[in-house]
């Protein structure tokens, strides 16, 4: 299926990542449509069209696949159930539910990474306190107790470092506080990773099954958010091909079409850890747009369109810094930078740990 010049795509969410994709849609000729719930949201200043309304609103859902010409989605979270929907109307929806539902479950998510053969943390189903203690005699400790669903930037996850050999009943506090920060909810305990340096691969497969793959990037992370990516991560080709490798087994395995980000963990012997993958454009992907001829979100529309994939080959090198909370303030003087591109998503509000743009500094590829 073909989306030609001036048709439509449909995208559930409407954030920073659906801007920049209908953006980058708008470049090559095609309209975009935004569903989301909220009443103000960063997609809506540059799409065609958009609908409030909720995931769930069958009606909002029918209407809305009726004035598209394929559907993809922008945030992983959109519950499985609407992809069910719009594809029992006969909307094509990429990437399919399987890579939705897959990434939406950590534990189901880890099971599949390593079906195909990938290594990842330890890890342990939990489901009561019962299953955490017997979790935590199963990984290494410091461990990190992450709920199975809905957590993102950190959210939703807790370390426990403890160890068992207190006898001040520290240990017993600790998991009983574990338990509580997740909400007591279905989770998966993983044991630490002693990781050098955090890579992710943004790839993307097309209609057609051809791959592309962008140059690893290095990613940092405060508090669980993604602070900086950069481009070339300082890692070795056998452990950049490494990373490769398991991307486009995951693309295949889960018959992908779009832009997939996979984040790796790097041990010092040089293997890669898979943490998790994101079934959408990811946002240590933003140096693409400065850094490379095709942007992982033209590329990724280009892909749900059916469209020959673009070149990922990086032109610069480049360094990429979320601008989070009030680090936007300082917008006039970021603009006033060489060699930096200033991205700002058009937030109402700075709210500490909000993403409201970021910035990518370029220099000469090494
Ligand atoms: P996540 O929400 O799984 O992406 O985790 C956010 C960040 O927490 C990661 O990018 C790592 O910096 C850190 N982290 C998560 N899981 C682990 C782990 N098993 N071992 C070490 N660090 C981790």
């Amino acid at each position: 299926m073909i989306v030609e010049p001036n048709g439509v795509i449909g995208i559930l969410g409407g954030g920073q990542l659906g801007r920049m994709l209908a953006t980058a849609a708008a470049e090559i000729g095609l309209k975009t449509h935004i569903l989301c719930p909220d009443d103000h949201a960063p997609a809506y200043d540059v799409s065609s069209a958009h609908t409030v309304a909720g995931y769930l609103d069958e009606y909002a859902l029918a209407k809305f696949a009726k004035s598209v010409d394929v559907i993809t989605y922008e945030f992983e979270n959109v519950p499985v159930e609407a992809v069910e929907f719009l594809n029992n109307l006969g909307a094509v929806v990429r990437p399919g539910a399987k890579a939705l539902e897959t990434a939406q479950d950590r534990l189901v998510e880890k099971e599949f990474a390593r079906g195909i053969g990938a290594e990842t943390a330890a890890f342990h189903p939990v489901d009561d306190l019962d299953s955490l203690k017997a979790g935590l005699e199963k990984v290494s400790r410091p461990a990190i107790l992450k709920t199975r669903r809905l957590g993102y930037d950190g959210k939703g996850q807790t370390r426990i470092t403890t160890q068992d050999s207190d006898l001040s009943g520290a240990y017993e506090k600790a998991i009983e506080f574990a338990w509580d920060e997740v909400g007591a909810a279905p989770s998966i305990l993983e044991g630490f990773v002693p990781f050098t340096r955090e890579i992710s691969i943004i790839g993307a497969r097309g209609e057609n099954g051809e791959i592309k793959l962008y140059d690893p990037a290095e990613n940092v992370h405060k508090g669980g958010i993604l602070r900086t990516s950069s481009v070339p991560a300082a890692v070795s080709e056998a452990t950049a091909e490494k990373a490769r490798a398991v991307t486009r087994k995951m693309l295949e395995a889960l018959d992908y079409v779009g832009v997939i980000g996979v984040e790796f963990f790097v041990l010092e012997n040089g293997d890669v850890i898979v943490n998790e993958y994101a079934p959408r454009v990811h946002n240590s992907g933003h140096w693409t747009e400065d850094g490379c001829a095709v942007s992982q979100f033209e590329q990724h529309i280009r892909a749900v369109a059916g469209w020959p994939l673009g070149d990922p080959a990086r032109h610069s090198d480049a360094v990429m810094e979320n601008l989070i909370g009030d680090d936007v303030k300082s917008w006039r003087a970021l603009a006033g930078e060489p060699q930096t591109c200033v991205h700002l998503y058009g937030k109402r509000e700075a709210r500490p740990g909000r993403k409201m743009g970021h910035v990518t500094r370029i220099t000469k590829k090494s």
